[in-house]
């Protein structure tokens, strides 16, 4: 069975061929290059969970089933930014060291109690209209605080800023594995394939 993940990322694809080759080992994960998909998917909704949908349904309309993840930080102090604007806080997309300053400028006086946050993962798999299955969308959270500073060097994104009082590590002090235990994504992840078994 083909599936299409809606991306082009290379570490993703490979992320999800090791989570769904175990359900079925004849699943076949394919990238939008893979499938001749040309530019990007506008990503314009709201929510998390309406932009997996929008980019799962963008490849089930060219009749493959589309899976699609989006992710991002959520602070409590800042009424839940950056939200699914994470990528592009600071106005570029992706540019982590730009992000992280603004948090830290929109944070300087919120006291240590109030610093609580939480990443979101939203994986959405959308099927062909002639197939009939019905979306799936699960959300997987993982709760930290936001720091002063930064820690650790690893990871990406927020990960610096990002404190997990479970391992008393930030998210950049972790190792891949460590982060695999606990993180939004995995949660993400462990909820669809529990639904995605079901419909197979
Ligand atoms: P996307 O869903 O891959 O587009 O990610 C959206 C943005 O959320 C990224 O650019 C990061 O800024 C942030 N983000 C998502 N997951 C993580 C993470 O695990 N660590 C740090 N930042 C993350």
């Amino acid at each position: 069975m083909k599936i299409v993940l809606a991306s082009r990322n290379a570490h993703k694809i490979k992320e999800l061929q090791a989570f769904l080759s175990p359900v079925d080992p004849d699943i076949e994960i394919l990238s939008l290059d893979d499938i001749g998909f040309a530019g990007d998917i506008e990503e314009n909704g709201t929510t998390f969970e309406e932009n997996a949908l929008i980019k799962a349904q963008a490849v089930a309309a060219r009749g493959y089933i589309g899976v699609a993840d989006d992710s991002g930080l959520e602070v409590d102090a800042l009424d839940g930014a950056p939200g699914v604007y994470s990528a592009r806080y600071a106005g570029e997309h992706g540019d982590d060291r730009k992000n992280n300053e603004l948090l830290l400028e929109n944070m300087k006086n919120v006291p240590d109690e109030e610093r609580t946050a939480h990443f979101v993962s939203v994986l959405a798999c959308a099927f062909p209209a002639e197939d009939g299955r019905a979306p799936i969308v699960c959300r997987g959270t993982c709760p930290g605080t936001i720091l002063h500073e930064y820690r650790g060097t690893g990871g990406f994104g927020y990960d610096p800023l990002f404190y997990y009082a479970p391992f008393d590590k930030t998210y950049a002090e972790m190792n891949p594995e460590e982060k695999n235990q606990i993180s939004h994504r995995a949660n993400a992840m462990k909820l669809f394939l529990a639904e995605f078994k079901k419909v197979l």
